[in-house]
């Protein structure tokens, strides 16, 4: 393993544009169980459709309470050292970009200067307006859905709020799917941190960067369709790859 963190601590030194993308693996770390595993929280969590939750009051209602437990857990939680480890990686270059699949927000909660990220299926821990696209803290929907009242809609439009997440059958955000695939295609490195590369879009983005000639750096504690592909693979546990990376 020692041969491919320096070449890979090479790799991160020289690049002029780094992507990294980040999945549920890195956030195991921190506790917060991913949610394709069989785990108790995601089972009782299950989530809810779009189509469900524009339909049905008693969905959104259900909708919220999913989301008081799951920001339960996420207070409870707290960033890891593979956060700490993206937030240097930004810090490094202005033209480095984040692309996460978490909704968790923990990358967030560590950031120092730069903020340049795509959070491609949203993030559970503010409110959007489904129409206007206002956004919202969480607490007037939860004090309400704690409370039996009726939910509030947006004070400009009157259009449903949502957690700012993209729910199962819901629309992608364009403009971010698009960004991410332009910064993609632009960038020399494609580095890929606790993501399994299966779930769409983002498990087109890494051939998008191999066709435009970047290269490819995959750490993931399973193997990924793009292995062998891949410049680099290292299907270790996250922390303890990166502890052993040079930055210096
Ligand atoms: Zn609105």
């Amino acid at each position: 393993m020692s041969n491919r963190i320096r070449e890979l601590s090479n790799l991160i030194k020289n690049s002029n544009r780094i992507i990294i993308l980040t999945g549920a693996g890195i956030s195991t770390d921190s506790g917060l169980p991913d949610f394709r595993s069989d785990n108790g929280f995601w089972k009782s969590n299950k989530p809810i459709y779009f189509n469900d939750f524009i339909k049905s009051e008693q969905s959104r209602i259900l909708s919220w309470k999913r989301n008081i437990e799951l920001n339960k857990l996420l207070e409870e939680i707290n960033p890891n050292e593979g956060h700490r480890f993206v937030s240097k990686l930004l810090d490094l270059n202005e033209d480095n970009f984040l692309v996460t699949q978490n909704i968790d927000g923990l990358h967030q909660r560590v950031f120092k200067k730069n903020t340049n990220i795509i959070e491609i299926h949203g993030n559970a821990t503010s409110a959007k307006c489904l129409e206007c696209k206002k956004e919202y803290s969480l607490k007037i929907f939860h004090d309400a859905v704690r409370n039996d009242e009726p939910i509030p809609a947006c004070h400009d439009c009157s259009g449903l709020i949502k957690v700012a997440t993209i729910s199962f059958g819901q629309p992608m955000n364009a403009d971010d799917l698009s960004d991410a695939r332009n910064l993609t295609a632009g960038c020399d490195l494609f580095l890929v941190l606790g993501s399994s590369l299966v779930v769409q879009p983002v498990a087109s983005l890494p051939k998008i960067a191999l066709e435009n000639n970047a290269k490819l750096a995959i750490i993931n504690n399973d193997e990924t369709p793009y292995d062998g592909l891949a410049d680099i693979v290292i299907n270790e546990k996250i922390n303890e790859v990166i502890a052993k990376i040079n930055l210096d």
